[in-house]
């Protein structure tokens, strides 16, 4: 069988093309309900699944989708949150520009071997060289232009043709809205590039079940959004094309948002002493420049407070990158951490234990049986996954080829 990277020196491609679908916050029973849809049940009837998996800590989509583009683990990559760490901003800045990750990328591997990388509001690409047809997701500071910011981070002239394009279907940045849009914008590159790896970035499920919760009927909008949207994405590509699916994280319904830095202050602690890093299910202690004493108080104090689960354990706290700090914490089911009072229906970024909260990834193509359902692993076991069908060189995965998920042995 056909397989590899052939072609002239100069002009080097993939014989199967690799599309890589990330469906935002849908977790593994959440598939359950989505492959019941038209394209979804097309998709699974014809992939090799792999359930039960375990998604990475801290559990939101940055440092998720940086340790699937790595193959390593925040600690590693160096993306912690989706924001950085700036007390008093209610507004702090997005990581969304690549100059954040410390480990070696699946589009700078794909670049080493002269391949080319379509990457679609894939979080974390922000400025990405190496990416040939690069439209990231930028989230726009207060007061700034979208459409400004958006360009300069990404491939220019694309973008702004592709705006032109498809702009009639947005509203602002909107869901299911920017979900179709940044379909018509992979469909558009599939066609007229023929890139070899894409990765494309789908939020309109993350979105919804943040402001609706898990249950609502609202959601049924994102399921039928997602499913058109994979419709077209099958339609275009050739089949030859390898899809790789997955999620990057569940979500919880919440009823009550917490702001723990209140505490703080009620006990006379300044933003310029001490600060607690809110990230939904979980939060963490930073101390600038009070005592130990002062930290062993607060630490003693959180756990009373309403909506406290349990302290983060040391492996906990090392893998997700924040062994540095005295303490993090995360919040019961139905409590989320905010520094600012907002209503929200569903959350994430809680620990991997927490129920209901499995991811899972699947895979499309000629090496891989129809309908084989397999359980358990990691996230990272999707990055050896992806780098093998691009036979790209990233000797820093974390993770490995999920035994049995070729039909036949691949060395
Ligand atoms: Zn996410």
């Amino acid at each position: 069988m056909n397989h590899g990277i052939i072609g002239k020196r100069k002009e080097l491609y993939l014989v199967s093309k690799v599309l890589v679908i990330s469906l935002d916050a849908v977790s593994d029973e959440t598939f359950d309900i989505l492959k019941e849809y038209r394209h979804f049940k097309t998709l699974y009837r014809e992939s090799t699944l792999v359930r039960e998996v375990d998604s990475l800590f801290l559990s939101n989509t940055y440092p998720i989708h940086t340790s699937v583009a790595t193959g390593t683990y925040p600690y590693e990559h160096g993306v912690f949150s989706n924001t950085k760490v700036q007390p008093g901003n209610n507004h702090p800045d997005w990581l969304c520009f690549s100059q954040f990750i410390k480990a070696k990328t699946l589009w700078q591997a794909a670049n080493e071997k002269q391949l080319k990388t379509a990457a679609v509001m894939w979080p974390v690409t922000g400025g990405a060289k190496e990416i040939a047809y690069n439209v990231p997701e930028i989230m726009a500071k207060p007061r700034e232009s979208q459409m400004i910011v958006s360009l300069r981070a990404g491939s220019k002239f694309l973008q702004l043709k592709e705006f032109l394009r498809h702009k009639k279907v947005l509203k602002g940045i909107q869901q299911p809205q920017l979900d179709q849009f940044s379909t018509l914008v992979m469909c558009d590159i599939i066609k007229e590039k023929q890139p070899d790896l894409m990765l494309l970035h789908l939020t309109a499920y993350d979105s919804l079940c943040h402001q609706y919760g898990k249950d609502s009927k609202k959601l049924k909008e994102a399921y039928e959004a997602l499913d058109a949207n994979l419709g077209k994405l099958l339609a275009v590509i050739d089949e030859e094309t390898t899809v790789i699916f997955f999620s990057d994280h569940g979500q919880l319904n919440v009823h009550q948002c917490i702001q723990p830095n209140i505490y703080l202050r009620e006990r006379g602690i300044s933003e310029e002493e001490a600060y607690i890093e809110c990230c939904g299910g979980s939060a963490f202690f930073h101390a600038y420049n009070c005592s130990e004493a002062t930290v062993v108080q607060m630490k003693e104090h959180l756990r009373g407070t309403q909506g406290f689960n349990r302290f983060l354990t040391t492996e906990e706290m090392q893998l997700c990158g924040r062994g540095d700090l005295p303490f993090g914490f995360c919040a019961k089911v139905g409590y989320f951490y905010e520094r600012r009072e907002i209503q929200e229906k569903g959350n994430h970024g809680y620990p991997l234990d927490y129920p209901h909260y499995k991811v899972f990834y699947g895979v499309r193509g000629k090496r891989f049986e129809q309908g084989k359902v397999l359980k358990g692993g990691s996230l990272l076991d999707l990055t050896a996954l992806i780098a093998k069908e691009c036979e790209l060189d990233m000797p820093d995965i974390k993770g490995k080829i999920k035994e049995n998920i070729y039909k036949e042995r691949v060395l």
